[in-house]
């Protein structure tokens, strides 16, 4: 039957006091006194759901030799930057990764079913430059780590990289002007930049459920996908999973992805569900040759720039990516901030907006009706909470898995996730399910990077520690360098700028590193350091135009965007948006950089 219900009359049939009643109804059944404090680290004792399943280990002799740049971090950021730099003729450039391979977050999300769930044609970085165009709208995830890869060997990356590596200890050399680079493989290395570019949702983590140690069935996390064990690839075809009871903890983007893959393959699939996601239309389909062959020089910056436009809430003439992303850009102005409709006081727009996400979360639950047959399955795989609450999530295959006869729906939200864990089963409440495996699709650690988290720890100059000088929180210009840490520099959303698309906001980040380390080098400067005053005054803007969101993630069902309902908001980048920030990048850029270049510009050979 066909709905004829238009969206006025869904928005007059909405009753926005029960709505939010409901919210909070859901919210309280999942707030926990633990927070955050209820995940376990993939580390010690669970260290083996972190070890890397898909490169052996190869020993190396330490190294102690001397690069001008290293780039700690083997994904976009850091293979965009060493990019960059190699343009801008910089040769000696030490990749470095924990990895075994470029690719970051790709390089260790191998699961079934892995895509992007942004447009590939904004996503994948240097298009143009590598002559390459994605497969799919939306694409897989093996596609993405082999143009890591690509952009890794066309820019020469690959020389004098080093994997299975990571950074125990920089140290500043006052007198070599360098750094001093120690790491788990006993290396003393030096370099003269160092650029890190580490990524925040990196360490895996798995719910602190009581007697998780004790299952004797077999258990991984899915950015370590144990294929040895169910067979098959990233397209699916899991041949050892068929006589497997096999239970996914998880219903983020990745279990989205995952579970229809487990679904199809396995004896029996438990999804163990504590808040559902919210799933809308995915429509991933094949490039078309006839778009392909009308793209014009320049076409890949034009259409990023477009996506992230409307993302920021700019005034954007076309709308060239046409999709969930962006035909929801205004409900995503709660978590993302950017521009916003300064024609309407602030009182009647939050009405507006509350009103318009009422309406979509009413459209993504008419449809959980429309695809999922069983109604009890239907009713519990309904989110209730505002659609920026969790990362919102795309796909056409998730909710149809539940009309199978060999998945069952474990809602676990009155029990605060999973009860416990035996030797054979995971249990919730009174009810117990006999698994042979268990998947965690349960994500990561939220941290700034390793510099931030403690496990880089950093000494500037004098022995300051970065965890010292930014004892009350991050101290820097731009969010890329810190007074005290000459060289040093940072890739993230922190004082800088965020976007779902991050590839974007890193490519930017890249080509502005590449802009100051070329003009270091061409006035001659002895390393590239903030102002204290240049410091403090991008403290003082980012307070200035920070908004407030404590309200809206108050009344969110807990997750990491709300620190698991502590309401401790992310990190804080530049509120006006990307565009904004991007733009006041490129007007610093047009001056004399007097901010950073040490000594200051009139003693230097400019
Ligand atoms: P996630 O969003 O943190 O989801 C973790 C899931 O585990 C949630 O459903 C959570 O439920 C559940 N969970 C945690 N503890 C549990 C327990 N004790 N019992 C039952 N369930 C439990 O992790 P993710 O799905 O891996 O995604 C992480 C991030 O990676 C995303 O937000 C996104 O930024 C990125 N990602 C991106 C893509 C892409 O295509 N671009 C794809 C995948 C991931 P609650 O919601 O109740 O906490």
């Amino acid at each position: 039957m066909t709905d004829t219900t238009t969206p006025a009359d869904r928005i007059a049939a909405l009753d926005p006091d029960a709505l939010r009643e409901r919210y909070r109804h859901e919210r309280d059944r999942r707030l926990r006194p633990d927070g955050s404090a209820q995940y376990r680290r993939a580390a010690g004792e669970f260290g083996y759901y972190a070890k890397d399943p898909y490169t052996e280990r190869t020993e190396r002799a330490p190294l102690t030799d001397r690069v001008e740049v290293l780039v700690v971090g083997g994904g976009f950021g850091g293979l965009l930057t060493g990019a960059r730099l190699r343009e801008a003729g910089f040769g000696s450039i030490r990749m470095m990764d924990e990895a075994g391979d470029f690719g970051g977050t790709w390089y260790w999300n191998r699961y079934p079913g892995i895509h992007c769930d942004i447009e590939a044609s904004v996503y994948m970085p240097l298009l143009e430059e590598t002559g390459y165009l994605p497969t799919m709208r939306y694409a897989p995830g093996e596609e993405i780590r082999r143009h890591a890869v690509r952009i890794a060997e066309q820019y020469g990356l690959y020389r004098d990289a080093v994997f299975q590596t990571r950074v125990t200890e920089l140290t500043w050399d006052e007198d070599g002007a360098e750094w001093l680079v120690r790491t788990d493989r006993g290396d003393a290395m030096r370099a003269r930049y160092v650029v890190v570019s580490s990524g925040t949702l990196t360490q895996p983590k798995l719910p602190g459920i009581p007697g998780i140690e004790d299952f004797r069935g077999h258990t991984f996390h899915t950015s370590r996908w144990d294929y040895g064990y169910t067979g098959g690839s990233a397209d699916g075809g899991m041949t050892g999973l068929a006589d497997k009871r096999v239970a996914v903890v998880g219903t983020g983007a990745t279990g989205l992805q995952v579970i229809p893959h487990v679904a199809r393959d396995a004896a029996h699939l438990y999804v163990m569900q504590r808040t559902p996601s919210s799933v809308d239309v995915r429509d991933n389909r094949p490039t078309d040759p006839a778009w392909a062959a009308s793209l014009r020089p320049g076409w890949q910056r034009e259409r990023m720039e477009n996506f992230l436009a409307i993302l920021s809430g700019e005034d954007v003439a076309e709308d060239l990516v046409g999709d969930g992303w962006t035909s929801t850009a205004r409900l995503q102005r709660q978590m993302i901030t950017g521009a916003v409709d300064t024609t309407l006081d602030p009182a009647e727009r939050e009405r507006r907006d509350e009103l318009a996400d009422f309406a979509k979360m009413d459209l993504i639950r008419a449809r959980v009706d429309e695809v999922v047959a069983d109604p009890a399955t239907a009713e519990a795989l309904k989110p209730w909470y505002r659609y920026m609450c969790k990362r919102p999530g795309f796909s056409d295959q998730y909710l149809q898995a539940f009309n199978r006869d060999d998945v069952t729906l474990v809602d676990t939200a009155d029990h605060s996730g999973i009860t416990r864990m035996t030797e054979t089963s995971v249990v919730v409440g009174d009810a117990e399910y006999e698994v042979d495996c268990v998947i965690f699709a349960t994500g990561f650690e939220v941290g700034v990077s390793g510099v931030v988290s403690g496990t880089m720890p950093v000494h500037g100059r004098g022995g300051t520690t970065l965890l010292e000088a930014w004892g009350r929180g991050p101290r820097t210009l731009h969010g890329f360098f810190s007074h005290g840490f000459p060289n040093l520099f940072h890739l993230g959303a922190m004082q800088n700028a965020n976007s779902v698309n991050f590839v974007h906001i890193l490519t930017e980040q890249a080509e502005h590193l590449a802009a100051v380390l070329a003009r270091a080098a061409k006035t001659g400067a002895r390393y590239v350091e903030p102002t204290a005053e240049a410091e403090q005054a991008w403290c003082d803007t980012i307070l200035d135009v920070t908004v407030d969101n404590s309200a809206f993630l108050a009344e969110c069902t807990p997750g990491y965007y709300n620190g698991e309902g502590t309401r401790r908001a992310t990190p804080t980048s530049y509120s006006p948006g990307p565009v904004a920030f991007h733009r006041l990048l490129a007007e610093w850029r047009e001056g004399d950089m007097r901010d950073v270049l040490v000594p200051p510009v009139d003693e230097l050979a400019v």
